[in-house]
């Protein structure tokens, strides 16, 4: 099986936080672009991992926990708004979502 489904809960929590709308312009719009190249590499009910390549392949999680949603990025240990790779697998899960898998 190479698909492998994003359990709703979490899809929708993802969904409802709107990341890119936090993110400044250009990476949204970098984000964007570079969620072709991103690959979910762990799912678990309120949590994922995924690797988004580019010129350097950087490590997403996002994880939900009581409805509070996180996320990190191993380009930078003090993000305060979502970087390109946090765009990217925030529109990789959007695109799943309405893929109708
Ligand atoms: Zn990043």
């Amino acid at each position: 099986m190479n698909h492998t489904s994003i359990p709703s809960e979490l899809g929708d929590a993802i969904a409802d936080a709107d990341l890119p709308a936090d993110a400044i312009a250009s990476n949204r719009r970098l984000g964007t672009d570079l969620a072709a190249t991103t690959n979910l590499t762990q799912i678990n009910q309120m949590s994922l991992q995924a690797k988004v390549a580019g010129p350097s392949t950087r490590t997403v999680t996002i994880t939900v926990d009581n409805g509070v949603l996180d996320w990190r990025c191993t380009c930078s240990r003090k993000l305060t708004k979502p970087c390109k790779h946090v765009v990217a697998v925030a529109q990789y899960v959007k695109r799943d979502r309405f893929s109708g898998s």
